[in-house]
């Protein structure tokens, strides 16, 4: 069949496809219809467990991408949360404060977050049924999704990377030396993204969540926790726009290996970092 010609079927097939398509997006002006959400990722996690710890991505850039996610800071001088458009600094002695617009990340990954479902949670939940349930609500696990936690938390671990200096050891290695904190019964937002087994070494495969308390003063890497109520929000992504650095460390970095997923595991701990 002609492409150039269109029979009147394909006409209005096309149309209602297009109406649905619009009907069912967010809408609003200016806004990506569903489906076709982005997530913006600066360098890769494969080049942060390399050792690759500067990059020249400043943090006003990074919010130019998204109000919502993830990373970390050159020389791994803290965890990162981006929350409600503002980025935050979550440093090894457990403070988090507001990161300067000229801040640089090695890497980071920033959506324009948006709800697709909620999840409520009335009851004790742990780690492990709360990335369940949402892993059962999914469309896909093909896709990615942002997810956003507010809640009560009976216990929350997390760890925070500590600052290192030239030679930069390999992610494994840095994160040995942890700081790890333990908070109790404190509310706060889980901040994080569930990643397809695919994008494992672009990202982390499986869920990857940062954790910043209410009064936006501590947090860190979610090791663990117990969420006694709160709200699960979930939203989907299908672009991913990867930006590579075209300077420094990254260009010489070893990016592949068969033992890459055990590496992302010890480094990154704790969460579930495969598809099942
Ligand atoms: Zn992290």
């Amino acid at each position: 069949m002609s492409a150039a010609r269109l029979t009147a079927h394909d006409q209005f097939r096309h149309w209602a496809k297009n109406m649905i398509a619009h009907h069912y997006g967010s809408g609003g002006a200016g806004e990506a219809t569903h489906g076709s959400r982005e997530l913006y990722q600066s360098s890769t996690m494969g080049a942060l467990l390399d050792g690759v710890y500067e990059g020249d991505v400043t943090i006003a850039e990074i919010l130019r991408h998204g109000d919502f996610g993830l990373g970390t800071f050159n020389h791994l001088d803290g965890e990162m949360v981006i929350l409600d458009g503002v980025c935050y600094r979550l440093r090894a002695d457990g403070t988090a404060t507001r990161a300067a617009p000229t801040d640089r990340t090695p890497f980071a990954a920033v959506t324009r977050f948006h709800t697709d479902f909620d999840i409520d949670i009335q009851t004790p939940t742990d780690q492990a049924e709360v990335l369940s349930a949402i892993d059962h609500q999914i469309k896909s696990a093909n896709l990615i999704y942002g997810i956003r936690v507010t809640g009560r938390f009976s216990e929350l671990r997390t760890r925070t990377v500590m600052e290192q200096q030239r030679p930069y050891p390999p992610l494994t290695e840095a994160t040995e030396g942890q700081a790890e904190q333990r908070f109790a019964d404190v509310t706060g937002v889980l901040v994080g993204f569930r990643t397809p087994q695919f994008q494992q070494g672009i990202s982390v495969a499986g869920y990857h969540l940062h954790f910043l308390n209410s009064e936006r003063t501590g947090g860190g890497h979610v090791l663990d926790f117990t969420l006694e109520e709160g709200l699960v929000a979930v939203g989907g992504a299908s672009q991913l726009h990867l930006s590579l650095p075209t300077s420094g460390g990254f260009l010489d970095a070893q990016l592949s290996g068969d033992d890459l997923s055990e590496r992302i595991s010890k480094a990154e701990g704790g969460q579930r970092n495969d598809d099942g």
